[in-house]
Formats: structure tokens, sequence, C-alpha cells
């Protein structure tokens, strides 16, 4: 039975997304995933296809869909084979380009927000710093009137996703530090404005196939129809697009636990010792019940949550809840399912090894297990 998030139009949808990254993602995992990098034409081409930019409105080049619509493209890009395709195609379509839309000028749309969805640019989403990460409000880049109605930008960024390709980033910088919460601004800079450099790629441990940048940010000047939204509201701005980023995150993450489970599960029916398949032990049997019941927990509380959203509620809670829950489980299960394929799953060939370590970044990125604990608590009065 369908979610009533879904409809028959959302799995059409999800059947021309699977045949997609199945038939041009998925050949190339394994290379993309060796090389630490995919290539640009994969924006492109699901630009083409309208993949990009599905929640967006169809005059600037989206679909007009909803989080249904959203979260199918993330379960599916799933399938690809490397974390890291999905993720960076998520920066871009549901990460960085949201606060455009919502808080963009007209022109802004046009020129920032329309070629993303079109895959035509790429873009990035600069918020953590080498000193702030869980703690956005500690941030130092700073943006400073130019004195002729424009902004100087200063500092630095660290972790960012597509920020060694990007053609634009959405960044958060401070603009006045005696203003607390209400002294932060948006930026849309262009990484080709003199000053802007991309000071380092980063290697990881997993989501090996998309790119993290430091970038260094040395008196960029941007004129004043670069700010995005309103000045000083920049860190409400961000809070908000985080909550969008926690429910793609969580989506892309429970699909590759739920693949890798069955792939197992399978794997456990065929592969025998002592005289019997492993899965038939009862403490594997037992381990799978809990996986699967664990694994669908997360995906209801997920798709409940969207939904809420759908509906007109903000549900911060709710939201981190699903972050941190899903969190947990997804790396749960990777782990149990590691085990479960004795040394193959050590292996790089059966893709497990790849996938347990890319689901570790959910815990971390987009807001930590513990920073999820700290808003959920919050709305407890403690
Ligand atoms: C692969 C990857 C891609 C990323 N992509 C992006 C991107 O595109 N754009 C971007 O802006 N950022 C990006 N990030 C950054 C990511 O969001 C941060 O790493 C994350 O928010 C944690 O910040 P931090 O690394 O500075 O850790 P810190 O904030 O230094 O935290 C260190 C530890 O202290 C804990 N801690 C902190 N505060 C508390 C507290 N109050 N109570 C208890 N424990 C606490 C944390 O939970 C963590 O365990 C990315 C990170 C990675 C690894």
């Amino acid at each position: 039975m369908l979610h009533p998030l879904f409809t028959e139009e959302h799995e059409q949808l999800r059947r021309s997304v699977r045949q997609f990254v199945e038939s041009e993602l998925a050949p190339h995992a394994q290379e993309w995933e060796r090389e630490g990098g995919f290539p640009d034409w994969v924006f492109k081409r699901m630009g083409d296809l309208g993949f990009m930019g599905v929640r967006f409105p169809e005059e600037y080049g989206g679909q007009g869909g909803d989080w249904g619509h959203s979260i199918v493209i993330a379960e599916e890009m799933a399938r690809c084979g490397s974390g890291g395709v999905g993720m960076a195609i998520a920066v871009q379509s549901e990460m960085a380009t949201p606060p455009i839309f919502k808080f963009g000028t007209e022109a802004q749309k046009q020129r920032f927000l329309l070629p993303a969805i079109k895959g035509e640019k790429i873009v990035c989403l600069g918020i953590t710093e080498p000193n702030a990460g869980s703690d956005v409000a500690g941030i130092e880049t700073t943006a400073r009137p130019d004195g002729d109605g424009g902004w100087v930008i200063n500092g630095r960024k660290i972790f960012i996703t597509n920020g060694v390709r990007a053609d634009f980033c959405v960044l958060v910088t401070r603009n006045d530090k005696e203003a607390g919460h209400h002294g932060f601004s948006l930026f849309l800079v262009d990484t080709d404005t003199p000053g802007f450099e991309v000071s380092r790629k980063l290697d990881k441990l997993g989501m090996r196939s998309s790119d993290t940048a430091e970038l260094v940010l040395d008196d960029v000047r941007v004129p004043s129809e670069q700010l995005l939204g309103e000045q000083g509201h920049g860190f409400v701005e961000i809070m908000w697009e985080l909550q969008g980023e926690r429910v793609i995150g969580a989506a892309g993450s429970i699909a590759g636990g739920w693949l890798v489970f069955e792939k197992t599960l399978a794997y456990a029916k065929e592969r025998h010792a002592f005289g019997r398949p492993i899965g038939r032990f009862q403490v594997n049997r037992h381990k799978f019940a809990t996986m699967a019941t664990e694994l669908e927990a997360a995906r209801q509380l997920l798709y409940d949550t969207a939904l809420a959203w759908e509906r007109g509620e903000y549900p911060v809670k709710q939201i981190s809840m699903v972050k941190l829950y899903s969190g947990l489980v997804v790396n749960r299960v990777m782990n149990e399912c590691l085990q479960l394929w004795g040394g193959m799953g050590y292996a790089t060939e059966t893709g497990i090894e790849r996938a347990w370590r890319d689901s570790r970044l959910l815990r971390i990125g987009g807001g930590t297990d513990e920073i999820m604990r700290e808003i959920i608590s919050k709305t407890m009065g403690l």
C-alpha cells in the first residue's frame, strides 16, 4: 500500500528515475568511486530529464511537484552505487537552491535558480567553517559594506560539497557582529569573482565521488543585488534551509540502507555454513527482523514528516527525529550487514564496504546526532 505522500504519478516518476539511474549512472559508479569524482554532465543530463528541481514551479524549469517527488528522486539515486553522486545532486537540487526560490528576488531566480535547475550551473552551499560547524552562529566569515552599495566578503569555508567545481555559492556570512542572531546575511557569490579561491580538495572516508572543498574568500566584492534574502536574517534563513537538507539526506540514506538489507538477505539465503544457509541461524533471522523493523520505522517517520510539511506544518522537532533516528538505524544496518557478508563484506567488489563508509556521513553532515538531540530536547523545556 502506498503511503499517502505518494500517488501513482509519483510511482511513474520512480520508474523513470530508476531506469535512468540503472542505465546511465550505475555502470560508471565504480570508476567514479575510484577516481574520486563524477563528471559535470550528470548535472546537465538530470536537468534535461527534469530531475533537478522537481519541487520548483514550472516557470523556473521545475516540475511543480512536492516532497513526495523529491523523496522519490533521493531514494532512486541511492541505486547508483555511489553515494556521493546522490549527495552532490541533492546539494544542488534540495539544499542550495530552495533558499534562492524562497528568499530570492525575481532577478536572482532568473540568474541563479533557473540554470541550476537546468543543470547548466553547479552550485554549492557554504555554511561550515574551520572554526564553526555545529555552532553555526560562531561563523567568522564577514560581509561589510564596500561604501558603494555593495559588499566585501572575507573568510573561509570548509567541507563544501560541489565546492571544487561550483559556478556559484550560496554563502552564509556575518554582517554585524554586535547583532547576535540578527547579524547574519546570505549571499549568492560567483566563484570566478576575484578573491574567491578553492584552497584545497579534501580527501575523505566515504561519499568519495562527490568533491569536498575548502574555500577562501579574500576581499571578494559582491554587488548589492547578490544579497540573498533579508539583510540580518541569514541565520533564520539558513536554519530553514537545513530542515529540507535533513529530510532529503535521511531519504537517500534510508533507501541506501534498504538496498544493502535486501542484498544481504539474498546473500544470507544462499551462503552456507555448518550445513545450512547463514540466514537460517536464529541469531541471524532475528537480526534481519530487527533491521527490517527499524528501517521501516525510519521510513514511515520520514514519510509522515514530509507529509506534515506538505500540509503546511514546519515540523522541526520531527525532522530532527528523522535525521537522528535514520542516521543511527542506517549505520546499525550497514554494520550488521557487513558482518553478515563476512570477508566479502570487507572486500570492495560487493559494494557493501562502500555503502558502510558512505552511510557514516548522515550522523555528521547537516547537523550531528548531538545537535539533533539538542533541538529535540529543547522542545521538552529542558
Ligand atoms: C562529506 C561532508 C560534506 C559536507 N558538506 C557540506 C556542505 O556542502 N556545506 C556545508 O556548509 N557544510 C558541509 N559539511 C559540514 C557538516 O555539516 C559539518 O561537518 C557538521 O555540521 C559538523 O560540524 P563540525 O565538523 O565543525 O563538527 P563540530 O561542530 O566541531 O563538532 C565536533 C563534535 O562535537 C559535538 N558537539 C558540538 N556541539 C555539541 C553540543 N552542543 N553538545 C554535544 N556535542 C556537541 C558534535 O556533535 C561532534 O561530535 C559537510 C561535511 C562532510 C563531512
